[in-house]
């Protein structure tokens, strides 16, 4: 394995999150002063004398000058001291349940996370002797018998979670974590970094799928790490290069590029999330709203302390499932796919979509739930799509 990359650091001296996600790991080519760093295709690193790395550059899978910019970009606007940078998101959880349990070691899981993350855990991991938890973890009381019962060696949470948007207070989740000798991650996909910094708030490791904002465009799927343990980043580090999960160039470079509009993105999106919000709250044919943003959301109050906008992401219940299922069926602009944080609004059917690999297990997601990604269109188009879909339900 390489050494760390040597890579010169960027002259500009940013501490604002929108300076940090402009300028970290950007420094202009050195050789024709481009501005935007090129995109680093090569596999392989020419040495000077056998051992003679110029800037700790080898191997394509053991660091790429690309990679490693969007990896210093990530830390940055994580608050992080170690970011890696994976093929996707799922990759990324791999490498860190792996370099952090051991078989017989226990995950507490909260009961709405992502999916793919439970079946990692549990159909992956759970053959070679991980065990995994399930508990409602936005109630911290829940939280601590279950941990006073029986320790466990990570606490897994999502915050704002999918799809029903239920809050977790992360500073109170670290202090008990913590205390019970936890790892405490927390999946920061639906929030990103412009929105809530958990390592701030006490966590150990922000984990992402980079598919969603920080790409922000629906043309990469990528996932990362940000840790602050140096010796839980250095198991990390190995297995990112021993097993090979590692984003390609342009993967990378094309995360980077989205990163540098995410605040902006993330505020547009939370704006037209809440107006949405406020429309399907009103509307007769609707019979719940799932947004943070919503005075009367159970977790409202901690989210507005520790999120600096509600996000993008609305879900909502309507009379059951089959009309829900003829909803999805019948927005336009909100186009019925997979996956969320694009640019272009998204409409999902969970039961059968994202969440089908849960159905019928403690993560099941009510028949009668859609979830909607508001993107960063007109309003008012969104709105109107939304009303013409609720109009001949
Ligand atoms: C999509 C998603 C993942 C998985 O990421 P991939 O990039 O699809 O592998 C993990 N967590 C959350 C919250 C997600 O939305």
């Amino acid at each position: 394995m390489s050494d760390e990359p040597t890579l010169p650091t960027s002259r500009v001296r940013a501490r604002g999150f929108e300076s940090l996600a402009v300028h970290s790991g950007q420094i202009a080519d050195p050789t024709t002063g481009a501005v935007i760093p090129p995109v680093h295709f090569s596999t392989t690193y020419v040495q000077d004398g056998i051992g003679g790395l110029r800037h700790g550059f080898e191997y394509g899978r053991s660091g790429n000058p690309t990679r490693t910019a969007l990896e210093r970009q990530l830390a940055a606007i994580e608050g992080g001291t170690h970011a890696y940078s994976f093929a996707s998101g799922l990759a990324a959880e791999d490498a860190l349940l792996r370099a952090a349990l051991e078989p017989g070691d226990e995950v507490l899981l909260g009961n709405d996370v992502y999916g793919g993350t439970y079946r990692l855990i549990s159909r992956v991991l759970g053959p070679w002797g991980v065990k995994v938890r399930v508990i409602d973890m936005h109630d911290l009381d829940v939280v601590k018998a279950s941990l006073d019962e029986r320790p466990a060696k990570i606490v897994w949470v999502e915050t704002p979670s999918n799809p029903l948007l239920k809050i977790t207070d992360i500073a109170g989740l670290a202090r008990l974590g913590h205390e019970a000798g936890s790892i405490v991650v927390v999946d920061n996909t639906f929030a990103s970094p412009a929105l809530q910094q958990p390592i701030g708030l006490g966590a150990d490791v922000v984990v992402h799928s980079a598919t969603k904002y920080l790409g922000g465009h629906s043309d990469v799927v990528g996932g990362a790490l940000v840790i602050e343990d140096d010796e839980l980043a250095d198991k990390v580090k190995f297995l990112q290069f021993a097993v090979g999960g590692v984003s390609g160039p342009l993967d990378a470079w094309l995360t980077t590029r989205g990163i540098k509009t995410l605040a902006l993105r993330m505020q547009r999106h939370s704006e037209n999330a809440s107006a949405v919000a406020s429309f399907l709250s009103g509307h007769e044919r609707v019979a719940k709203v799932y947004y943070p943003g919503l005075t009367d959301h159970p977790g409202h109050d901690v989210a507005a302390r520790q999120m600096s906008a509600f996000g993008g992401i609305v879900s909502l219940a309507l009379a059951d499932g089959q009309t829900a299922r003829r909803f999805v069926e019948s927005t336009r602009m909100f186009q019925l796919a997979e996956s969320l944080g694009g640019v272009e609004s998204l409409v999902n059917y969970p039961d059968e979509m994202t969440h089908k690999s849960v159905r019928g297990t403690e993560l099941a997601v009510p028949e009668e739930v859609v979830r909607l990604s508001v993107g960063i269109e007109s309003v008012d188009d969104l709105v109107a799509d939304l009303d013409q879909a609720l109009a001949i339900l």
